[in-house]
């Protein structure tokens, strides 16, 4: 038999699975097993009716778990910097209303107790990937953390930011690959999916990819939320909102209702091919009045 070139021998090997940790949020959810969990809502709230029509729209067509900025790092300090205080109150609204559980960013070591009565789990953005106070800060708190990648931050940085929540006892911690920066500005950033096998080589967190600020544009989210998937991710976080053109934060990169609920039927043939089953909490996937996905995406 001839042997290929690149044999078994020489090629590194993908050393085994290791355990993987499951991350329990609440009601049914869990990262890190065999389901696969959907992020979504606005980038920011903005407004009661803004954050309501997102949150519906996203609950209906199966989501997971409600994302939405209440303290927004933006580039400008001109620029909306998120309701603070408001905005964690209208979550705690939309996520009543819906019943899907809350992920919203917390940027300052003093906000953390008052983020985590809205929030089921704390959200380190790029930005702060090496805050390390506030990395400890969320570990004492002891609520699930997601924490996203520097956009100039390597994988063993990542890996390593994950650590500074985990030495202070806390072992809930999800990864996210959000794109890093290129020299190309076809896109927002580069959005990595290696990363994905690479961090289930080098940890046992659950890891997740935001395909949004991934690219930067709408349509470009759809193709990079299934090759996410495809490459092994645990679950994705995507921005939607019912009114791009009007958005008061990162519009172009957003779905609009109707693109969040074709993606997410898409996912539902695409993900049980991978092994995994799609998770939405329990009391929604109970509940009559949302319907399901389908029939909210029928005519
Ligand atoms: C966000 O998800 O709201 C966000 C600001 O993303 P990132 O920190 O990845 O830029
Ligand atoms: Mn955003």
């Amino acid at each position: 038999m001839v042997r290929p070139l690149c044999s078994a021998a020489i090629r590194s090997r993908t050393p085994k699975d290791p355990v993987r940790k499951v991350v329990p949020i609440t009601d049914g959810i869990v990262l890190g097993g065999d389901g696969f969990v959907v992020f979504a809502g606005p980038c920011a709230v903005e407004t009661r009716e803004q954050l309501f029509a997102s949150a519906d729209a996203v609950a209906a067509a199966g989501a997971g778990i409600l994302r939405g900025g209440a303290y927004k790092p933006r580039t400008s300090h001109r620029s909306f910097q998120g309701l603070g205080p408001e905005g964690l109150s209208l979550l705690s609204e939309a996520s009543a209303r819906t019943g899907l559980p809350v992920v919203t960013e917390v940027m300052d070591p003093r906000d953390v107790d008052r983020v985590a009565e809205s929030s089921a789990i704390l959200q380190i953005g790029s930005r702060n990937m090496q805050n390390f106070a506030l990395l400890r800060e969320v570990g004492r708190r002891g609520l699930p953390v997601l924490l996203k990648r520097g956009a100039a931050a390597t994988l063993d940085e990542l890996v390593a930011a994950a650590g500074y929540i985990q030495a202070e006892g806390n072992d809930r911690v999800i990864l996210c690959e959000r794109g890093i920066r290129g020299f190309d500005p076809t896109t927002r950033y580069v959005l990595d999916l290696a990363a994905v096998p690479v961090l289930r080589e080098r940890t046992d967190l659950p890891i997740i990819v935001d395909p949004s600020h991934g690219t930067g544009r709408s349509v470009l989210v759809g193709p990079m939320a299934k090759a996410a998937a495809a490459a092994g991710a645990d679950g994705l976080m995507i921005e939607v909102h019912a009114n791009p053109e009007q958005a008061l934060c990162d519009g172009m990169q957003a779905l609009r209702p109707q693109e969040f609920a074709q993606l997410m039927s898409e996912l539902r043939r695409l993900v049980p091919l991978l092994g995994r089953r799609m998770l939405r909490p329990q009391s929604v996937s109970e509940s009559k009045h949302l319907g399901t996905a389908d029939e909210f995406i029928a005519p």
